[in-house]
């Protein structure tokens, strides 16, 4: 299966997991994100399926190649996990129905239920497979079994349903959510302009008029020393984060390394800054501040 290297580590437990094996791609240096083309350069005839991940919320668009997948047998499985809300061309994220979109809905994520999360089905025979797979390979409703002796098992399954409970926190997220919405993009597009002032830096791109950011990331300059800069900012209460340290580089993954420059590069200049619906414009001046102080600290040339 083709995956980015740029994700976390779950979108490449969730192939071996399957008994598939991991083949890295890599992204585009202004996204972070897999193209239609760095997936057609790594399709061979072994690969059974695509995982696209939405970094950052920006919504991948692999439609150039869908036709070429659908005649090679390819299926799309989006990890959707940063990109519940964007939009895809005009199209929300999950709504195309030639591929199969995975989101999460774990405690930082756009709509959150706690942790769980929900696959959409190309149709159908996929969504059968994922109630059989989510409850033990039992294919009868709650509903029906409290109502019948018995039960059928129609193949393996596992336990990994949703749980009510959870639901129930989903669901009043999703009332607030063009709250969310709103709050995350004005946010990101505050970023954007404290951030114009802080020398040497670039913004990675969510496409913000289509997406609901997940992340903002920024890339420190080449020659810098990113971890100073990191260490430099949690001194300051500044809760930067690193989203990701690349895959394909961790001793689990290492029987699939291949060179990937571009996510190489990014592993070492990437810094995600404190980014929830809750921050104010205010903090985002004070953290573009902090970053300015810590780049300075840290050797940046004027
Ligand atoms: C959070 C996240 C996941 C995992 O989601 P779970 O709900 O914890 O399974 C997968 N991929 C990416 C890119 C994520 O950020």
């Amino acid at each position: 299966m083709i995956v980015p290297s740029m994700t976390f580590v779950s979108t490449v437990q969730a192939v071996l997991a399957t008994g598939a094996r991991p083949r890295f791609a890599d992204i585009d240096p202004g996204t972070l994100c897999v193209t239609a083309d760095r997936v057609a350069q790594a399709l061979t005839p072994a690969v059974r399926a695509v995982i696209p991940v939405h970094y950052g919320g920006r919504a991948v668009d692999l439609d150039p190649l869908q036709d070429l997948l659908d005649r090679r047998g390819v299926l799309v499985v989006e990890d959707a996990a940063h990109s519940f809300g964007s939009h895809q061309d005009r199209r929300l994220v999950g709504a195309d129905p030639r591929t199969v979109t995975c989101f999460s809905f774990g405690p930082i994520k756009n709509l959150t239920c706690g942790q769980g999360g929900m696959i959409i089905p190309r149709g159908r025979p996929d969504a059968a497979t994922a109630r059989r797979l989510r409850m033990l390979g039992v294919t009868d409703t709650a509903a029906q079994r409290a109502a019948s002796p018995t039960y059928t098992v129609a193949g393996p399954g596992f336990r990994a349903q949703l749980p009510a409970l959870n639901a129930a926190i989903g669901l009043v997220q999703l009332e607030h959510f063009p709250a969310t919405v709103a709050a995350r993009q004005r946010l990101w597009r505050a970023y954007r302009s404290a951030l114009a002032n802080v020398e040497g830096i670039t913004l990675v791109d969510v496409d913000i008029d289509r997406s609901v950011p997940h992340l903002c990331t920024i890339r420190v300059p080449a020659d810098m020393d990113r971890d100073l800069v990191f260490r430099a900012l949690r001194e300051h209460g500044i809760a930067v984060g690193v989203h990701y340290p690349p895959d394909h580089l961790q001793p689990a993954f290492a029987a699939w390394r291949c060179p990937l420059p571009h996510t190489e590069r990014a592993g070492h200049e990437i810094l995600t800054l404190p980014f929830h619906p809750h921050l104010t414009e205010d903090d985002t001046q004070r953290v573009a501040a902090e970053l300015d102080h810590a780049l300075t600290l840290a050797g940046r040339r004027p």
